[in-house]
């Protein structure tokens, strides 16, 4: 494979933005070579070509951020606030909200379970991903009610209705739901579920990894509570993800990470020990030297994606996915997996099986024969996968699909660099 990802221009002309990465050449096995075809953006997004340059052009001058009186650090402070700036812009943050930078969206969840008060309950579909799933039950003092997977959004409105009347009237509660599913790219009622959340006294957090790259987000009009995604799969992919919302219960908890930034002073007690003073702001959070670079490539990601308008992203991902759909329409024993139905509307992530292949065979021949790189298994879904895939929920270990069929899927994903025509 000659990978050249830095250097070359990008060579879709048609595409809205440019990408990073769509020069790779790819040997097959059958001879020669291919342009490489990436059809995994739900995984991680090739870098845009503004975020790079932006990058590029500020790494020199990296520095510490809120540390130093020097030229460096005061360029790296301003460009670290300016960034969670920027980003709070994207998401369409209220005056109040904190943007709290963190490595990821798993780790934005983990930072929210961790500062649940204490009794919380919370609410989370099994349909989940994983990020959005586990993070919860590790609070031995948090009570977690799992939901079954819903057929419609209608039925996800009604199901979380009837579980949140079914709770205690009082005491904190949450609700955690997907934007886009990263199994099935349909978009899941966020409004309507916010609606109903808030309606019980609940709060929301949005799991917007794959609703944020594809999706114009505005939290303040959902007017869901809170917010995650990653950078990585934002066209951004050096190491940051972010944390948006509410500020009250990420103050009144302790820090995720003990140590300094998240500290504003250290006293030794009477007692011999030491006594804290924690910021009230997202350096609560957000303790050690911050990713400032990775920070700075989300709000250079947010800012071009913002200046393109989602509404061509949206527009070509829809033409795509509906080619691909078409495609796979005319191949036999082809099941597109589907929680709402084939018209729900979705962004550009697709997964589906074919009848007597096995999907990690498939994905390795559209890798070797064609140079198309897809993705194949549960997808860090596993509930999810298999109760599409019709196994039995109950089994532990490898899903029995009751066909005999397979026992993954095939996951095909777009992005703004993804080719036309292959
Ligand atoms: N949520 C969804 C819907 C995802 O698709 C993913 C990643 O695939 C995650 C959460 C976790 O994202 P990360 O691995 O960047 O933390």
């Amino acid at each position: 494979m000659s990978a050249c990802p830095v250097a070359a221009e990008p060579t879709v002309d048609r595409a809205p933005l440019p990408v990073l990465g769509n020069d790779v050449r790819v040997p097959l096995v059958t001879g020669g070579e291919v342009t490489y075809a990436a059809l995994d953006y739900a995984a991680s997004a090739p870098a845009l070509r503004r975020v790079w340059d932006d990058v590029a052009a500020y790494a020199p001058y990296y520095g510490s951020v809120h540390r130093g009186a020097g030229y460096l650090s005061q360029l790296s402070t301003d460009l670290f606030e300016n960034s969670r700036a920027e980003i709070a812009a994207f998401l369409g943050c209220r005056a109040d909200d904190q943007v709290v930078l963190t490595r990821s969206t798993t780790d934005s969840l983990n930072l929210l379970a961790a500062v649940l008060p204490q009794g919380t309950r919370v609410f989370v579909f099994e349909s989940e991903h994983h990020a959005a799933l586990l993070p919860w039950d590790r609070r031995a003092d948090v009570a977690v009610t799992y939901l079954d997977a819903p057929r419609s959004p209608r039925q996800a409105v009604e199901i979380l209705e009837h579980a949140l009347a079914d709770r205690e009237p009082y005491g904190p509660a949450l609700v955690c739901v997907t934007g886009a599913s990263n199994v099935t790219g349909e978009l899941w009622p966020v409004r309507e579920l916010t609606a109903a959340a808030h309606a019980h006294g609940a709060r929301i957090v949005v799991d917007a990894a794959q609703l944020a790259p594809h999706h114009p987000v505005d939290l303040a009009d959902l007017d869901a509570d809170w917010i995650a995604f990653s950078g990585h799969k934002l066209y951004a992919p050096f190491g940051a993800g972010v944390l948006a919302g509410r500020p009250d219960w990420l103050r009144d908890a302790e820090p995720y990470l003990a140590g300094g930034g998240a500290s504003r002073a250290v006293t030794r007690g009477a007692g011999g020990g030491v006594d804290v003073e924690w910021h009230d702001s997202a350096a609560r959070h957000e303790a050690g030297s911050p990713n400032v670079i990775g920070a700075y490539a989300i709000a250079s990601a947010c800012k071009a994606l913002s200046e393109a308008g989602f509404d061509r992203l949206v527009e070509r991902e829809r033409q795509l996915i509906a080619t691909v759909r078409e495609g796979l329409a005319a191949v036999p024993g082809v099941r597109v997996l589907s929680l709402f139905g084939d018209d729900a509307p979705r962004v550009g992530v697709l997964s589906f099986v074919v009848d007597g292949w096995n999907s990690s065979h498939f994905a390795a021949a559209l890798s070797a024969e064609y140079g198309i790189g897809v993705r194949d298994g549960l997808f860090c879904a596993h509930p999810l996968v298999r109760t599409l895939l019709g196994g039995d929920r109950d089994a532990s270990g490898e899903c029995g699909a009751p066909d005999g069929g397979s026992l993954n899927a095939v996951r095909v994903s777009f992005g703004a660099g993804t080719p036309d025509e292959h």
